[in-house]
């Protein structure tokens, strides 16, 4: 299949042209239709570097508002390098999204530079655990309004012991926003977490 039977817009199109990406990989030809037209949870087995950072990002940023400046998409992410690695990647897919903002918050960094990029407005959110907590307890970020949270990494954000954070961000949350769940393995652990947060998820496997 291509890019565009996939359902993706124009200011997308234009920026995988750029990128010169071919066609979907598997887990973006199983995630992003069922991600774009329905607004559900979501499981999804994949390793890395099968290409699931779009899988979740072309979907989130075709679906939020850049007019808007509230931030409406959340991911999170185990490590600082994956962190950034990701924020990279939605700001190269959202090169064409007029008015997008994507921040990343992260620990061993500046936490009021954070939260001054945060408060310029940004639509999307990549970040650690652990920072996310702290910016959400010193109320210099607002998340109420989340509409799409995405937990990459599941089973390392896990294994890292970020268990406890993740419920406490989650629970900052709305309750009829969207989950979408990434992992690349799927211990007792993860599927504890999915079951707790997530409404009848649909899962795919690549
Ligand atoms: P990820 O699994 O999201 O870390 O992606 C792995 C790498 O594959 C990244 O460098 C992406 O830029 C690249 N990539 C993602 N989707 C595609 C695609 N459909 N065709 C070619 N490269 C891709």
């Amino acid at each position: 299949s291509t890019f565009q039977e996939l359902g993706l817009n124009e200011d997308l199109l234009k920026a995988i042209t750029d990128l010169g990406f071919e066609k979907p990989s598997d887990v973006q030809t199983k995630a992003i239709p069922i991600l774009l037209e329905q607004d559900t949870d979501l499981v999804a087995l994949a390793q890395t570097g099968t290409g699931k950072t779009a899988a979740f990002g072309f979907p989130m940023l075709q679906k939020i508002d850049v007019d808007s400046r509230t931030t409406q998409g959340l991911i999170l992410s185990p490590t600082r390098e994956l962190c950034l690695q990701i924020a990279n990647e939605m700001k190269q897919y959202g090169k064409y999204c007029k008015g997008l903002n994507v921040v990343a918050i992260y620990g061993g960094a500046s936490i009021t530079d954070q939260a001054r990029e945060v408060k310029r407005g940004a639509q999307i959110i990549v970040a650690t655990p652990g920072r996310m907590k702290d910016m959400i307890s010193r109320r210099m970020v607002d998340i109420s309004k989340i509409q799409y949270s995405v937990l990459d990494e599941a089973d390392e954000m896990l294994n890292m012991g970020f268990k406890e954070d993740i419920t406490d961000i989650l629970s900052h949350t709305p309750e009829d926003k969207n989950t979408w769940l990434f992992s690349a393995t799927m211990p007792k652990e993860v599927s504890n977490i999915a079951k707790r947060f997530m409404k009848s998820p649909i899962e795919i496997t690549v």
